[in-house]
Formats: structure tokens, C-alpha cells, sequence
């Protein structure tokens, strides 16, 4: 048995993991890519030595990113996820009936090959024909598409090509894509560990939304682990969910929809950094 440590970036402190298996490496164009086995998460894949996804608890992440912005909207048919190379989120994004169309912009197709073979359960509806795969930076795809009833971005940290993704050019295009009801979703980091970067973006997305929102969910895998959701809106409340829970799902339904956004009290402190922590 081995043992590895995870250098995630913005990190004080680094989760070490036993290894019964490697079963995957190989260094793709944009990133290096592993599969190891861990007695307790099952399967792991790294990029760059960083946990992306693990069998185990993935779930938490998926659900919490996608069906927040899908149960706000009414009748979400045309989707994009950024990112989310591992299938879980476009999975996710397909619980919902109405949906007609997932553009899924993943700029590693490595990364998508590796999941289909490796994490089947994860990676098992991007195939689905409703799914567009198109291997490129959703910074670039977001100035060529319209129409978008809610953009789901699934990035790895905010370093290297992710970078782009957390840029003010790049709210303003994904602002400039979505319809009247449109909503735009991404991670931001570890609440506790990233509190100036989460406050940081809401403050950004509030210069160009009419409604930014923040939102929580526990995981056992990245590090800080109270991980936040930056939500923006151009007319409805993502407070507000306008349909009955997609079938499923295995933590998010209707009740978390409602309990899963911080207080308002908290938030304020939190945004107007009166919150000495
Ligand atoms: N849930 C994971 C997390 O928070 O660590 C993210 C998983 S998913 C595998 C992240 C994917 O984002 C990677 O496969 C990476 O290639 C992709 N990605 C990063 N920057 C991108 C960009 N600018 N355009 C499209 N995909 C990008």
C-alpha cells in the first residue's frame, strides 16, 4: 500500500489518501491524468495531482452544482456545461425531461475518455444524443452561442487554462448568452479556506447580474470541504425552486433547495467582510 498527498493550489492543508491500485496515467495534451483506488472512496481520478472526482462521494458535488439552476428554472432546455469532464454534471443535467440540447464543453477530451472507461456509473450519459461534445475553452464557446437557459461551469481550480473562466470578459459573455430567465452557475472554492475568493466573486458577478446568490454543500473530498456555489441570475430567484425534484437524486431535493443557501444575516456579514474569521 502507498500513500499519496494531494497538492491542491490555494490549499493550507493537504489530504493524504491511501493507494491500493494505480490504474491510470498518462499526461494529455493539457493536464497530467491518474486513476488510483482508495479502500474508501473507490475510484479516484487526479489531474495534476489534484482530486477531481472520487466514486464515493462525487454525488454531493454533482447534484448540488446542477439541479439548484435547474429546479429554479421553469422549463431549462438548452444547457452548457463547462468543464465537468467526468460526465457527473451533464448526467445530472439530464434528469430533467424537458431538457432538449447539453452543449458540453470540456477542453480535455482526454479527460471524458478516461471517465467513460474508469467511472462508467459517472460518466455513463455523455453519449446521450441530446449531448454535444465539443473538446474546446468554454471561454471562447461563450461568445459563439445564444439562447442558453442555464450555464453550468465544472472547472478545476482557478489556475492555468481555468483561469478563464472566473474572468469578468467571461461573466459579461455568459451574461450575453443566456435567455430572460437565464441563470449561470460555478463553484468557488472552500468557504472556509477561499473566503476572500468566494466574497471576491460574488462581488464581480453582483457588477454585471441583477441576482447573485451563494450557496453550500459539505464534501468529504476537497479540501475546506464547506465548498460554495456562486449563483447569478438575470430575472428569477434561485432561493425559489419552480418544479417537484427530478427522480433520482440522492441528497439534493426540495427541502435542501431551501436550506442550502446561507442566511441572509451571515451572508451580509460575510459579503461586507464584517465577519472576523
Ligand atoms: N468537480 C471537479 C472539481 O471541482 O475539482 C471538476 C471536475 S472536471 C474533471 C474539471 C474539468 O474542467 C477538467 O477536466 C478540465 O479539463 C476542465 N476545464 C478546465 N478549464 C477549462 C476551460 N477553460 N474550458 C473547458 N474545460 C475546462
Amino acid at each position: 500500500m502507498i500513500r499519496f498527498s494531494e497538492s491542491a493550489p490555494f490549499s493550507p492543508i493537504s489530504y493524504s489518501y491511501e493507494i491500493d491500485n494505480i490504474l491510470y496515467k498518462k499526461k494529455s495534451q493539457y493536464q497530467e491524468i491518474i486513476v488510483v483506488e482508495n479502500p474508501y472512496f473507490g475510484k479516484i481520478m487526479l489531474l495534476d495531482n489534484v482530486v477531481q472526482v472520487t466514486e464515493r462521494d462525487e454525488f454531493f458535488y454533482h447534484e448540488m452544482l446542477t439541479h439548484i439552476a435547474m429546479h429554479t428554472h421553469p422549463n431549462p432546455k438548452n444547457i452548457v456545461v463547462i468543464g465537468g469532464g467526468d460526465g457527473g454534471t451533464v448526467r445530472e443535467v439530464l434528469r430533467h425531461d424537458c431538457v432538449e440540447r447539453v452543449y458540453f464543453i470540456e477542453i480535455d477530451k482526454e479527460v471524458i475518455n478516461t471517465a467513460k472507461e474508469y467511472f462508467p456509473t459517472i460518466a455513463g450519459a455523455v453519449d446521450d444524443l441530446r449531448v454535444l461534445i465539443k473538446p474546446m475553452d468554454g471561454a471562447l464557446f461563450v461568445k459563439e452561442v445564444k439562447d442558453i437557459d442555464v450555464l453550468i461551469v465544472d472547472s478545476t481550480d482557478i489556475i492555468g487554462f481555468a483561469e478563464s473562466l472566473f474572468s469578468d470578459e467571461f461573466f459579461r459573455a455568459v451574461k450575453g448568452c443566456l435567455t430572460k430567465n437565464g441563470i449561470f452557475v460555478t463553484h468557488t472554492e472552500s468557504l472556509h479556506f477561499h473566503k476572500k475568493m468566494v466574497i471576491e466573486m460574488q462581488h464581480r458577478l453582483k457588477g454585471i447580474f441583477p441576482i447573485v446568490d451563494l450557496y453550500t454543500t459539505p464534501l468529504a473530498t476537497y479540501p475546506g470541504n464547506w465548498w460554495a456555489f456562486a449563483i447569478a441570475s438575470l430575472s428569477l430567484n434561485p432561493r425559489v425552486y419552480s418544479r417537484p425534484c427530478v427522480s433520482g437524486t440522492r441528497y439534493y431535493d426540495s427541502e435542501i433547495h431551501g436550506q442550502c443557501f446561507l442566511t441572509k444575516g451571515f451572508y451580509d456579514k460575510l459579503i461586507n467582510n464584517r465577519l472576523d474569521w
